[in-house]
């Protein structure tokens, strides 16, 4: 389902500084977590799996269940997955095929027709087969373009165009003095997560939603379209769910447990997350009539997209007729789950997971990173045989539903929560995958494992190490000569935080295990995400077209597995995490002065007549009122807090320099029991009970998905999402829970430093 987030956190993430440092923590011959003797084992059988995963494998796996459309729901869904365990089961895994029952709609009714304001147009809303494509003419299977929970509706009503129609557009449009009460809205694609865009129309009055790909972001404008080229072609449709996943993602009729045949169900009119008003997703083929027929005022700057004509706001002329119907089902969906057993601790678990299912045929969406789990699994069958014996027990998972809400991996994680939060170690997720740069982001406990692991893969392309490659893309891509020395001189590269858009979000956000996001691209742009167009053909002409960079992302993920299954003392650091949590800190800090600046500066300007003074009486602007300049925020929980974490994470780093000396014999003693115990807690403490306020289905404290933006990040989200919408008392409190828990996790981690420091 994401679709290359990283690159945007990689943009636009830390501003603010860190104190520059060169922090060797280990003997650096010895992996972090490992005795120097457990090390050079656990070296060579690295070196074995990643010699294992085969470009040809991955090729085949993927024509294979990319061969017809597998949504949830259809015949295939199933055979892939019952495939997906035999294979498990072939490679030597003990297999089970999990499922859930789930309210999943599909299309029944689709109707977008222009019908007042100009020549009466039919919106096609279909995909046309493409000759060269193979797969493209399977039209009997393929799923209609819609957006899955859009609430049912028929409305007729003026268009305006709301550009991304996130929530700075309707303050724009507010001063422009048009409302999109009782109308219907045109937004388009990217800029927020698609959910957004009808949640905010309905905030705001409208009664239907149309989202359409502009060629400005994914067609002829990035490149030559599909099939001459990667990029959208004007036919092309983005399905995808609209489920306010912001509140909680999973089957919208059974939030917090597992959707499973008894199960206690909402009814229907009882899910919050199915839309307010009717949404369809549309072409640009489509949408061009539409936005031709608009009068008004020309739109803004930043508003104008690339269909080569003047795109104007509205309300009408145009009159649209929107009508959705679906058929709202329960369905099932297939989990596969795989173990490996551990040898000497299984009640502590590694998951590592990808999703099966697509929209369509979905070859790089999820195929691209479902090949390499499935590698990985290969490649440890074949360990075993030689003898490997990994200490924990590793869990491989392939779920289904994915892309219409996280059904499989969020149904699992509840039904599972008491057994997570007693076993899980990590969850390692990956989705899309293609070619370029490795993406890693997730909790910054593991920001210094993955760059070690990422130290020892190698990029296809330029044979560099990837973290070498991901070092000097950064410098590269960075903004000022600070952050350039900063990436030269700090030794670890930052990894961005886990907002949604996936698998992980259930057990990052929800149950609280430590997890991480992993996947290549930066080289592989493309317009037919969610699209028919997204299969064999087009990945094998456009993407990893010979797999070499699959080979690495099996590499790197079953590394990640490896090194965390079989460490003597978990590979969990506090260093870098306290740093980013300071670096978050300054950043909320920042964010309430520039409130405070911006509303002191526009009161002054209202009081001034800057505004009534430079208005165009011909296209007038509404002259904003003035806002009560907010008090100042009490910060100092949150600095105690950080101040505490800081500490505790250097005690941890001087108990880890000692036990690590000599050959570290003292890390491979059992008394690391209750240390590794401790370790596993400390995603968990980052978490309450009560959750964030207004969805407390999202647990942890430091990382969610913006309620506004979808798949980015807000870290620190009470406060920050607080601050931003200038909820002053709500921020201040907030601030005090979230320090709290950052004192506990100080707590746990000198409790973990103190048994760790007489370790024998
Ligand atoms: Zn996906």
């Amino acid at each position: 389902m994401n679709r290359r987030l990283a690159v945007a956190v990689l943009l636009f993430s830390f501003v603010s500084l860190a104190p520059v440092r060169t922090n060797v923590i280990a003997d650096e011959q010895s992996l972090l977590g490992y005795s120097a003797e457990s090390s050079r084992t656990e070296r060579q059988w690295e070196e074995k799996m990643r010699a294992i995963p085969s470009p040809e494998k991955l090729r085949a796996y993927m024509e294979h269940l990319a061969a017809r459309p597998h949504n949830v729901g259809t015949a295939l869904d199933k055979e892939n997955a019952v495939w997906i365990a035999t294979k498990f089961k072939e490679f030597g895994l003990d297999t089970h095929i999990e499922q859930f029952d789930v309210l999943y709609p599909t299309p029944k009714e689709r109707v977008v027709e222009l019908v007042e304001g100009g020549a009466k147009f039919v919106a096609k809303l279909q995909e046309p087969a493409v000759a060269q494509d193979p797969t493209s003419n399977q039209q009997s299977e393929q799923l209609p373009t819609y957006n899955a929970y859009s609430i049912d509706g028929d409305v007729t009503a003026p268009l305006v165009y709301v550009n991304y129609g996130i929530p700075e557009d309707y303050e724009q449009l507010e001063r422009m003095g048009i409302s999109v009460k009782g109308k219907i809205v045109i937004a388009r694609y990217y800029h927020s997560w698609r959910g957004i865009k009808p949640k905010v129309a309905a905030e705001h009055g409208a009664i239907g939603c149309l989202i359409f790909s502009d060629p400005h972001e994914d067609g002829f404008v990035q490149g030559e379209t599909f099939p001459a080229g990667a990029w959208r072609p004007k036919d092309g449709v983005q399905r995808g769910s609209v489920a306010d996943m912001p509140l909680y993602p999973g089957d919208p009729l059974t939030p917090g447990v597992g959707a499973t045949k008894n199960a206690k169900r909402l009814k229907i009119e009882e899910a919050t997350t199915i839309t307010k008003i009717p949404v369809l997703p549309i072409s640009y083929a489509d949408a061009q009539p539409l936005l031709a027929a608009l009068a008004g005022r020309v739109a803004p700057d930043g508003w104008r997209g690339g269909l080569g004509m003047t795109y104007r706001i509205g309300p009408g002329p145009a009159k649209v007729h929107l009508k959705v119907k679906s058929n709202w089902d329960i369905k099932p969906v297939y989990d596969v789950i795989a173990k490996i057993p551990g040898s000497s601790v299984p009640d502590e678990w590694v998951i590592r997971g990808n999703h099966h299912d697509a929209w369509v045929n979905g070859a790089e969406d999820p195929l691209s990173g479902l090949d390499a789990v499935l590698e990985e699994a290969r490649a440890f069958g074949e360990l075993l045989k030689q003898g490997w014996k990994p200490k924990r027990t590793i869990i491989f998972c392939a779920w289904d539903g994915e892309e219409p809400g996280l059904l499989g991996s969020t149904e699992w994680a509840e039904e599972h929560a008491d057994e997570l939060r007693a076993h899980a170690v990590a969850y390692i997720n990956s989705d899309v995958s293609g070619r370029g740069y490795l993406d890693i982001e997730g909790s910054h406990s593991l920001e210094k494992f993955s760059n070690e692991v990422s130290r020892d893969i190698v990029d296809p392309e330029t044979k560099l190490s990837v973290w070498k490659r991901n070092q000097l893309h950064e410098i590269a891509e960075a903004k000022s000569s600070e952050r350039r020395q900063e990436i030269r001189q700090r030794g670890d590269l930052r990894i961005g935080a886990l907002g949604s858009g996936s698998d992980f979000s259930a057990f990052l956000q929800h149950d609280g295990v430590a997890s991480m996001n992993i996947g290549f691209g930066g080289e592989d742009g493309g317009g037919i995400y969610h699209s028919i167009y997204d299969d064999f053909y087009w990945y094998t002409h456009f993407s990893d077209t010979d797999f070499v960079y699959g080979r690495a992302l099996a590499q790197a993920g079953g590394s990640m597995v490896m090194r965390l299954a079989d460490a003597d003392l978990l590979p969990f650091e506090f260093g870098d995490f306290s740093e980013t949590v300071q670096t978050y800190i300054k950043e909320l800090k920042a964010l309430a002065q520039k409130s405070r600046d911006d509303i002191t500066e526009r009161n002054r300007e209202i009081e001034e007549g800057v505004f009534s003074a430079t208005t165009d009486p011909k296209e007038p602007l509404v002259v904003p009122g003035v806002e009560t300049v907010p008090t100042f925020l009490n910060f100092a929980p949150l600095d105690n807090g950080a101040d505490a974490l800081a500490r505790s994470a250097d005690a941890y780093r001087k108990a880890y320099e000692l036990a690590s000396a000599n050959g570290g014999a003292a890390l491979a003693s059992a008394s690391l029991a209750e240390v590794n115990r401790l370790l596993i807690e400390s995603e968990r403490k980052l978490t309450t009970p009560e959750g964030l306020p207004n969805r407390p289905w999202y647990k942890h404290q430091i990382y969610a998905p913006g309620f506004y933006t979808g798949y980015s990040v807000k870290t620190i989200p009470a406060v920050r999402e607080a601050i931003e919408s200038k909820e002053w008392k709500q921020a201040d409190a907030a601030i005090v829970i979230v320090g709290q828990v950052l004192q506990d996790e100080a707590a746990l981690i000198s409790s973990a430093a103190a048994k760790l420091a007489v370790a024998k």
